[in-house]
């Protein structure tokens, strides 16, 4: 089968678009013809370095994907052969003391596709039936391979960890990057004021027609200083951010009184000054978070189903165009998701 797969690291050249043998279905798994999915920072990552993440080369690239069941147990009743499916990454060991808290994101055995398995950048994957699900029919194969990682990660950090309410106000950093652009469809679903931040003022124009209440142009622009204004000086109850040491004071200053913070991610660096006098003078809380689990995923689907939310698309690539979905990904110009194309319906 074809595949973009890694045979190094570093740089578009050891990305390589060719033959894979097609993956073996094991007892409880599915096999999916994968129709589209979705280029992610992570994917840059592991073209790069891949440090810290065990994987064996070479690796089928990609993480999220929508596709058609080809091959499924006879004893399946969920799932069958021609159904149109959306498929979460992470799969959990089902047996640690995480998995059995129903917390399976923080499994310590965790294997992610296009991390530590091959992934979805190929004709076929074969996956746990746990982690298929059925597509929503209000989405087409492009818009639901978009979910898997950035809306999933949007949905935990919003709704599980900071436990967001309509009335409250949001701040999202970098309204470019993937996540925050899910973050701040998922904050508009349930009606939140959302203000969003970027360097690029074309982006800012976008994310306004989005349903931004307000757009603040930073740099130059000082973000604390616009979002007090735009709030009566009262502060925002919740920062979703993942672009890490260059903003990390000023979103830590946004805050209200007993306000929230959730990083993702850390572009700039992860080390920014922790500013602790402020944190529990405030009583700000700081919280971390990483995809979703296997329930978020569900109800994640569940508001696509209802028509209530529905991904951005940016570009749309073939297979062979991989490595230039990820020059466009680094290169920071994209508003939405970065489409791979694998095969016809
Ligand atoms: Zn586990």
């Amino acid at each position: 089968m074809r595949a973009a797969y890694l045979t190094g690291h570093g740089g578009n050249e050891v990305v390589t678009v060719g033959e894979r043998p097609m993956p073996l279905r094991g007892p409880g798994e599915v096999l999916v013809r994968m129709v589209a999915a979705t280029v992610n920072r992570v994917d840059l990552y592991m073209r790069d370095s891949g440090a810290g993440i065990t994987h064996r080369l070479p690796q089928i690239m990609g993480l999220d994907g929508a596709g058609v069941v080809e091959a499924v147990d006879g004893a399946e009743t969920r799932l069958r052969p021609g159904q149109r499916v959306v498929l979460h990454p992470g799969i959990g060991c089902g047996r640690c003391e995480f998995c059995l808290r129903g917390e399976g994101v923080l499994c310590t055995a965790m294997s992610l596709l296009g991390e530590h398995r091959d992934g979805t950048f190929a004709e076929y994957v074969s996956l746990p039936a746990s982690n298929v699900f059925a597509m929503p029919e209000a989405l087409d194969f492009a818009e639901a391979a978009a979910l898997g990682v950035n809306h999933l990660t949007a949905w935990r950090m919003l709704f599980t960890k900071a436990r967001v309410r309509p009335w409250e106000t949001v701040l999202i950093f970098g309204i470019g990057g993937g996540v925050s652009l899910a973050a701040l469809q998922l904050a508009k679903m349930i009606g939140m004021r959302a203000i969003v931040t970027s360097r690029d003022a074309g982006k800012l124009d976008r994310a306004l027609a989005l349903g931004a209440d307000h757009a603040i142009h930073a740099p130059p622009q000082d973000v604390a200083r616009a979002a007090l204004a735009f709030t009566g000086g009262r502060g925002v109850d919740v920062v979703i951010e993942n672009v890490g040491a260059a903003v990390w004071g000023s979103a830590l200053k946004s805050l209200v009184r007993g306000g929230r913070i959730v990083t993702c991610g850390a572009t700039t660096g992860d080390q920014p000054g922790a500013d602790l006098r402020r944190l529990f003078i405030r009583q700000l809380q700081v919280m971390g978070s990483t995809l979703g689990d296997l329930s978020e995923f569900a109800d994640l689907l569940t508001a696509c189903a209802a028509g209530r939310v529905r991904p951005v698309i940016d570009s749309r690539y073939p297979l062979s165009g991989v490595p230039v979905a990820l020059d466009r990904l680094e290169s920071g110009a994209q508003f939405g998701k970065l489409v791979i194309d694998i095969a016809e319906a």
